[in-house]
């Protein structure tokens, strides 16, 4: 559903992502490692279209990548994206922060989104905060709301970057928790995350990213256990 080759992006003479190649399957859920500046969400961002890609190429289901703008529309109706901020909407209802998207992008008349994004609501595990404001929930709840807004656009692939890495503690399993559950029910996921025991239990395969290249790619328990390269080695080393 994902089919990236021999990408390379530059931000002005920095060479930030170095002929890159993954193929993802339907279904198959990808967590990204890397240490910091490493390009992880420069490659991601690229992905969206949120970012230039300088050279290769990247085709969404089926659509490939390029400059034209319509074409730029149809690969983001795929591919839900959520951040580390949450970027909520803080004077609109949780409700409308949902539905508001697909009202305009898939044209749902107001009855129908709503009652779809209170079945996301739902599915996040907070139904109950559907009328509140951003402001009245904890950073927990405002990204499981950021995770439903996501799911709205009924996109095919989820991109999640550093999802719990601006949260407390012990706020993180109530988002890990719907990313398995989402990973469980067929999503197609790239999840850029230093969440070790999520990473080894969720991901079908690993990517450790170095300076803007691929330096290994396995699945965990080969990523985590037995390692090729050196430089995995290390990281691991270092995080865990
Ligand atoms: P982190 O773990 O800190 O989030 P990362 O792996 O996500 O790091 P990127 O944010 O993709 O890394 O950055 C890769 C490189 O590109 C870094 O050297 C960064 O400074 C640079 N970079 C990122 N965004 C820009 C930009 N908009 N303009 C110029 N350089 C950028
Ligand atoms: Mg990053």
């Amino acid at each position: 559903i994902i089919k990236v080759e021999k990408l390379n992006k530059w931000f002005g003479d920095l060479h930030v992502i170095k002929d890159v190649d993954l193929t993802v399957k339907q279904g198959e859920v990808i967590v990204v490692l890397g240490p910091s500046g490493s390009g992880k969400s420069t490659f991601i961002r690229t992905l969206n279209a949120l970012e230039e890609l300088q050279s290769g190429t990247i085709e969404i289901d089926g659509i490939e990548l390029t400059d034209d703008l319509k074409n730029v529309e149809e690969i983001r109706k795929e591919t839900g994206m959520v951040f580390q901020q949450f970027n909520l909407f803080p004077h609109m209802t949780i409700l409308k922060n949902v539905y508001l998207a697909p009202i305009w992008v898939r044209k749902w008349k107001k009855a129908k989104a709503e009652e779809i994004a209170l079945g996301l609501l739902e599915r996040v595990g907070i139904p109950e905060q559907a009328n509140k404001f951003p402001g009245q929930l904890s950073g927990g709840q405002q990204q499981r709301v950021a995770i439903a807004r996501a799911l709205a656009m009924q996109p095919k692939i989820m991109l999640f970057d550093e999802p719990t890495s601006a949260l407390d503690p012990e706020m993180v399993n109530e988002v890990l928790d719907v990313m398995r559950n989402l990973a469980e029910s067929g999503m197609t996921m790239i999840v850029v995350t230093h969440e070790m025991g999520f990473a080894r239990q969720v991901a079908d395969r690993l990517v450790l990213f170095d300076k803007g290249e691929v330096i290994e790619m396995a699945g965990p328990e080969e990523f985590f256990d037995n390692p090729k390269h050196e430089r995995t080695k290390l990281f691991l080393s270092q995080i865990l």
